[in-house]
């Protein structure tokens, strides 16, 4: 829970019971658990106090920690607090992206490889029609160009890196 969500969740009261300290009386005061007193000088509100004798006063964090004698992060995680472990959603953050980059490389080099492949086969076909056409007919002329272009082809699909 953020301190947003704990501050919606508990109530000054709730807190109280949590302690066993008394319901506050109808003006809303109860006797401050911080200093000796027999008359109720500390008002309790919805999510804070404030003693008028001591002048301890609050939310309900500063009051756990009063009560307990401990810091903020200690209330804070007593009453359910957690902190968004920082490095932990970095480090998923970093394996995601990692994983995500290695998929695209692996789909970028399965492609490359499919291309290679037909532009290989390609050339074998234009050969064999290069061979068997008459030299500067029309099919001739178009297995030259299309060998040419697929040499080119083929020389960038090498160098390109994955
Ligand atoms: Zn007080």
């Amino acid at each position: 829970m953020t301190k947003e969500e704990i501050k919606d969740l508990y109530s000054m009261k709730d807190i109280l019971e949590r302690y066993g300290l008394p319901k506050p009386n109808r003006a809303g005061f109860i006797c401050c658990p911080f200093h000796k007193e027999k008359t109720a000088s500390m008002k309790i509100y919805k999510d804070s106090y404030n003693c008028f004798a001591c002048g301890a006063n609050g939310d309900v964090f500063s009051f756990v920690q009063s009560m307990e004698n401990v810091d903020f992060k200690t209330a804070f995680k007593m009453l359910g607090g957690t902190y968004a472990d920082k490095s932990d959603y970095q480090h998923k953050l970093f394996q995601y992206r990692c994983q995500k980059r290695k998929e695209t490389k692996k789909i970028r080099e399965e492609k490359r490889k499919a291309l290679h492949a037909e532009v290989l086969e390609e050339i074998k076909l234009m050969k064999a029609i290069k061979l068997l056409s008459s030299v500067f007919s029309d099919d001739w002329c178009y297995a030259v160009n299309k060998i040419e272009y697929d040499i080119y082809l083929l020389g960038y699909l090498m160098t390109e890196k994955g």
